[in-house]
């Protein structure tokens, strides 16, 4: 009996329907999820990475116009500073960009902008109150810029806020210490904005993963649906005693042996004149199976007709053709002949492979001369090679004709006694019949 293969859960997607299910929030995602999650917006946090290095280059290089102006007194460290950190971090971080390395790439530009801001809390340091306020806003204004900006999960973001705090923090007390009230207000400052634009992005983050288990889980649905569509269809197609393709199948099957090979072999045949075989329909009728039934009970006819199914399937299969079960006890196959003769030796050695599949265990005479239990008559309906392409059409028509020859055939061949082939081959070469 044939068993319909079960349809496969879509195992990828069960961890992101139950995070959705279970409103899980990014950090306790899965391992996989988030990995899962990070080659899917791979490209897109590459492109803002590279993005965002250059406009880190850009506001580096219009703090250094300001600080020439306010400062030119320091010149000379407020431009090796950012040549010797700022710039080799963000060139290193579109190295590994280049490299597909994002996890160090943001590590570089994350690290570039903790510079960047450790250099204006140091020249911060040497001017006046004004001045320094104005630093101490300035290099918060960066770090809330930069958590709104990268492309950093939670976790990255929150460690480069971290950094910011400290390194800016750091140089704002050492070597040269701030006022101890702007200092304040730097931590403060640091505080309040890293905070608050580190929620807000996490926020975005958090908005943007649900989206990307919503995709997943759509994607899911849409593989579950194309599986049982496909299911469906061999279902339709399959014959559930024998398991082999029924009448339908036939049809979609045969359609692709001729109509979709001429296609796809179109331009040769037309340049060089060869073609793609003769098209060959065969019509196997088992003989006298109502009385095999009456004789061996139903039950038995059953176990005949699949032992009889997998046995004409083993002699069709070593060609380019296949069988079907077109009803009741008759099967139908189709072959492309390769070579001249060929359906007619396949249809030979069906007939004896199915004379050999049920011999009686005892009676008169040795086995091999005892009458076998089951034969059957074939018909063969043969085509004339194949020139051109034929379209749909075409095909359904030359499938019909080729089934009233087969069966003409058959019906010839049960005529003649049973247990033997008949031929009936086709007088209009199909290349003339456009
Ligand atoms: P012929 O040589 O002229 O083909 O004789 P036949 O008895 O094979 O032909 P007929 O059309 O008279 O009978 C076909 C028999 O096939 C009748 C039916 O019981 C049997 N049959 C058809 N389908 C099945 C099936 O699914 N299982 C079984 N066990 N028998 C089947
Ligand atoms: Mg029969
Ligand atoms: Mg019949």
């Amino acid at each position: 009996m044939y068993e319909a293969p079960l349809i496969k859960p879509a195992r990828d997607y069960d961890e992101a329907v139950r995070a959705l299910s279970d409103k899980r929030r990014y950090r306790q995602w899965s391992a996989e999820l988030k990995a899962a999650h990070s080659r899917k917006i791979a490209g897109r946090t590459s492109h803002l990475l590279r993005f965002q290095i250059f406009a880190g280059l850009a506001a580096a290089a219009f703090s250094l116009g300001w600080d020439l102006l306010v400062m030119p007194e320091h010149a000379e460290f407020a431009v090796l500073a950012r040549l010797l950190t700022v710039v080799p971090l963000a060139c290193t971080g579109l190295y590994l960009l280049s490299r597909r390395n994002l996890q160090w790439a943001k590590a570089m530009v994350g690290a570039s902008i903790v510079c960047l801001g450790m250099v204006a809390m140091h020249l911060a340091s040497f001017g006046g109150e004004a001045l320094m306020t104005r630093y101490v806003m300035a290099t918060s204004f960066l770090l809330g810029i930069a958590c709104l900006a990268l492309p950093f999960s939670p976790a990255e973001l929150r460690k480069f806020a971290l950094a910011f705090a400290l390194g800016t923090g750091l140089a704002a007390l050492w070597p040269n210490p701030l006022e101890p009230l702007i200092a304040a207000t730097h931590i403060a400052f640091v505080v309040l904005i890293g905070g608050i634009s580190v929620a807000v992005a996490q926020n975005y983050w958090e908005i943007d993963a649900r989206g990307f288990l919503k995709d997943l889980r759509e994607e899911a649905t849409r593989e579950a649906l194309r599986h049982s569509n496909r299911l469906l269809q061999q279902l339709s197609e399959r014959d559930p005693l024998t398991g082999s393709l029924n009448r339908r199948g036939f049809e979609r099957v045969f359609d692709k042996l001729i109509v979709q090979v001429s296609a796809a072999n179109a331009d040769r045949l037309d340049k060089d004149k060869v073609s793609i075989g003769r098209a060959s329909v065969m019509m196997i009728d088992l003989d006298h199976f109502k009385r095999f039934n009456d004789t061996h009970g139903h039950q038995a006819g059953d176990t005949c007709l699949t032992l009889v199914a997998r046995a004409l399937e083993d002699v069709v299969g070593k060609t380019q053709g296949f069988v079907a079960r077109f009803g009741g006890e008759e099967f139908i196959a189709a072959l492309r002949e390769t070579q001249p003769g060929e359906a007619l030796a396949i249809a030979e050695e069906v007939r004896v492979a199915v004379a050999e599949l049920l011999v009686p265990l005892s009676g008169a005479g040795e086995a091999s001369v005892r009458p076998p239990l089951v034969t059957t008559s074939v018909g063969i309906g043969l085509s004339d090679p194949i020139t051109r392409a034929i379209d749909a059409d075409e095909g359904r028509a030359l499938r019909e004709d080729l089934i009233e020859m087969a069966d003409a055939a058959l019906y010839s061949a049960k005529r003649a006694g049973r247990n033997r082939v008949e031929i009936v081959t086709w007088d209009e070469p199909l290349s003339r019949s456009a």
